[in-house]
């Protein structure tokens, strides 16, 4: 057994590492914590960057950072941040920082994250072609954003839509190129891709399913986009919405078992002793899911940071998230828990045309997974019935005047 913790080194200083460093400190950690992040920015929340903020980049939302820098000052959490970690040192114990400083820390936390995926398609070093991860990114693609303007999005996922729906609002003529048949197939059933796509069409949204991209075209700026079947879309701006890849060089690097991610136990250790990691780029076993996976969304980042931390402190709870993440799109807030694509059964309950209804996944009689389209209070029932693995009556459920508080009673 080794000795406690005197310091711990977090790298990445977003969702993931801040809950960290809130945790080690709330949980009476009285040592050092240095958080490290290459963005100049403290942790903040990622979901306004798609939202809020590219429709209205001036209004900074009040919830938009974790904490002040006071805050941090305060709890003795040491931010050193617009640097890069460059090495780990696993033997020494020691993070490397690309400004030629080092960290010395008794355990060590990944939570880096992912980098958004550029296209290798001619035209996408142009000066109008954006990612979108960071506020940077989000402040450049808003200033892109004006009544008039032609957007091409690609990528039907949850990103590129949210962008899709924002630059729609905001009176851009928006294209949408998504190579799968359907929307949101990662997340989504084809159905509920099929629902998302005719909501986005009803809004004026060009969504091309199946269509992907050849070309950006345009001499020293974007003046159009063509797309894997020949067509030409005239664009102003492009967004590239085609998912992140896990930031795991850091690990790779320094030896830690990696596969799509940092590989961790249900207690967030890696491969190598006193390594922990946590967030977008952590690949862990979850029960809910069945196998690894790498969750990309808010709740599994603040959840599994602040499990990561009470590990290191000593606890033994394994950790088990029931996947979880919600998406705003025009007059749509979309909630899913659990498996929404795998089930055997699907039972909606209310109509997809009032565009209020949720859909309980089922199989063998047990739900696995819950879908909301603006009912949220559904969502709280639906998770009790996964965590407890409830198989409920499905007429009953079917029944949008039936009451689900009873139904999760009657099963339980
Ligand atoms: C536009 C957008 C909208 C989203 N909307 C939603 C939503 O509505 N609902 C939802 O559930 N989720 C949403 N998400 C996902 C959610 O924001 C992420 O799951 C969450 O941010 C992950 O947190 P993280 O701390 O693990 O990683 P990140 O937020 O990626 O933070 C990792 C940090 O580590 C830093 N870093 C990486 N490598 C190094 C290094 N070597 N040295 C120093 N620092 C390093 C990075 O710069 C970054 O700041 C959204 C994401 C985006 C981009």
């Amino acid at each position: 057994m080794s000795a406690a913790p005197k310091s711990v080194a977090i790298i990445g200083a977003n969702l993931a590492g801040g809950w960290a460093a809130d945790t080690l400190r709330q949980k009476g950690f009285e040592g050092e914590i240095i958080l490290i992040g290459e963005e100049p920015d403290p942790p903040y929340e990622r979901p306004p960057l798609s939202k809020d903020l590219l429709l209205h980049p001036d209004e900074m939302p009040k919830t938009l950072f974790l904490h002040d820098l006071d805050y941090y000052a305060q709890q003795r959490i040491e931010l050193r941040l617009g640097v890069r970690a460059s090495r780990i040192d696993l033997r020494g114990k020691r993070v490397e920082l690309a400004d030629g400083g080092h960290v010395n820390a008794d355990r060590i936390m990944l939570c880096t994250g992912g980098a958004a995926r550029s296209l290798p398609v001619p035209g996408a070093d142009l000066p109008q072609v954006h990612c979108l991860r960071s506020l940077a990114d989000s402040r450049a693609i808003a200033a892109g954003l004006a009544p008039g303007k032609s957007v091409v999005v690609v990528g039907g996922g949850v990103i590129g839509l949210e962008v899709a729906a924002s630059a729609a609002r905001k009176g851009c003529a928006v294209s949408v190129l998504e190579a799968a048949p359907a929307l949101m197939s990662r997340v989504v059933t084809p159905e509920i891709g099929q629902f998302l796509l005719q909501c986005h069409r009803a809004e004026g949204v060009d969504i091309r399913p199946g269509e992907g991209i050849a070309a950006i075209l345009g001499e020293s700026g974007v003046q159009a986009v063509d797309t894997g079947s020949g067509a030409r879309i005239d664009a102003d701006i492009v967004v590239l919405g085609v998912g992140i890849d896990p930031a795991d060089d850091l690990a790779r690097q320094a030896g830690i078992a990696t596969d799509n991610g940092i590989i961790v136990d249900a207690h967030c250790r890696t491969s190598v002793a006193e390594v922990y990691a946590a967030g977008d780029v952590a690949n862990q076993p979850n029960p809910y899911l069945g196998g690894r996976v790498r969750l990309e969304n808010v709740q599994n980042a603040q959840n599994q940071g602040a499990a990561a931390a009470e590990a290191i402190l000593g606890s033994t709870t394994a950790f088990e998230e029931l996947p979880y993440f919600w998406t705003d799109q025009f007059d749509l807030n979309v909630q899913a828990a659990g498996d929404t694509r795998h089930a055997e059964q699907a039972i909606t309950r209310g109509a997809l045309e009032s565009h209020a209804f949720s859909v309980f996944y089922l199989t063998q009689g047990k739900v696995q997974g819950v879908l909301t389209v603006n009912q949220p209070k559904d969502m709280a029932h639906g998770r009790r019935m996964i965590m407890r693995h409830l198989c409920p009556d499905p007429a009953a459920l079917a029944d949008p005047d039936s009451d689900l508080r009873q139904i999760v009673k009657a099963a339980s």
